[in-house]
């Protein structure tokens, strides 16, 4: 794709020494984003549309997701949205939608592999976003749960019978390890990416977050979580990547991931504010040494140590 224009980020932070870093936010609901507008987000970085699907009676139409995603965009007020394509998978039933019982859902079909396998439902959703984005410039489109380039493949194929003439940025979501290890390919076919530090964190370390046994063990802090934060923004180049997971609205993780090239967070509304705080406290050289001595850890505990330290801001 690549075709569109980039959107235009309006607002955004600089830390101590004049870096710029984009702060916007995780979203769900119309009303969602207006709150996320108030706290100051510089857009939204990630759009759940799963939400419009598990709160309606059946399957939303066309028209009826065109709708929605014009309301999205238009309480954004021209800044931009990045719409995430449905992800839902075994685990989360979407009324009207047929899923067969998996023993394992995580490692089932979920997120694209679950629209590419139901075309009708995927085809409506592309199509309204193409419609979206053909109003709204601003608008580009993530898909989730990406592991390889052939579900990049697919997806073209899709829109190319879909929405020829579709003018939204594309970008994919690296959130299972095998994206992690194929990003600079991903990057090249792609307008942006952004890492999915929850997804990411659980299936690299094998452990659910709600498992109360595993308590300790899954932490987007693990010295293996930081290290494949560095490979992905290394191995992306000059395509821009975002982290729109948890740990983006985490402030004890901004300097390390400012450290590490990131230029660009997504965090719930709520959290927007502290976060850009916390940008204008950071220096970034200080921030780059710290991230560097971060990725040296070994243990958790290692981690924990130097981030108590403070590193970021010397
Ligand atoms: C993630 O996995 O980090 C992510 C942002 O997606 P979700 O939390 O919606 O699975
Ligand atoms: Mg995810």
């Amino acid at each position: 794709l690549g075709r569109a224009t980039p959107s235009v980020i309006t607002q955004s932070v600089t830390t101590r020494d004049g870096v710029q870093v984009h702060v916007l936010a995780n979203a769900s609901s119309v009303s969602d984003v207006e709150r996320a507008v108030a706290e100051g987000a510089d857009g939204i970085g990630l759009y759940r549309t799963e939400f419009l699907f598990m709160r309606s009676d059946g399957l939303p139409d066309e028209a009826t997701q065109a709708e929605h995603y014009a309301a999205v965009a238009e309480a954004a007020g021209g800044r931009p949205v990045t719409f995430r394509t449905l992800d839902v998978g075994g685990d989360k039933p979407v009324p009207g939608l047929k899923m067969d019982p998996e023993e394992n859902p995580f490692l089932g079909v979920r997120g694209i592999r679950l629209t590419l396998a139901n075309r009708p439902v995927f085809d409506a959703q592309l199509r309204a976003l193409a419609r979206t984005s053909d109003a709204f410039p601003g608008v580009s489109v993530m898909v989730p749960m990406v592991s390889g380039l052939e579900e990049l493949d697919d997806v073209r194929r899709v829109l190319q019978d879909v929405a020829p003439r579709v003018a939204f940025r594309l970008g994919a979501m690296v959130e299972v390890p095998s994206a992690a290890l194929l990003v600079d390919a991903l990057a090249r076919e792609v307008d942006f990416l952004s890492v999915g530090t929850n997804d990411l964190t659980a299936y690299l370390l094998a452990a659910d977050r709600g498992n109360r046994h595993l308590h300790g063990l899954y932490s987007e802090f693990h010295p293996a979580v930081l290290r494949a934060l560095h490979l992905i923004r290394d191995g992306a180049k000059e395509t821009p990547v975002s982290v729109c997971g948890e740990l983006a609205g985490d402030p004890r993780a901004t300097g390390l991931l400012i450290g590490l090239g990131y230029r660009q967070l997504s965090v719930s509304g709520p959290l927007v504010p502290a976060v850009k705080e916390r940008i204008r406290t950071i220096d970034t050289a200080a921030a780059e040494r710290a991230a560097e001595e971060l990725l040296r850890a070994r243990r958790h505990r290692d981690v924990d140590a130097i981030l108590e330290s403070r590193p970021f801001e010397a």
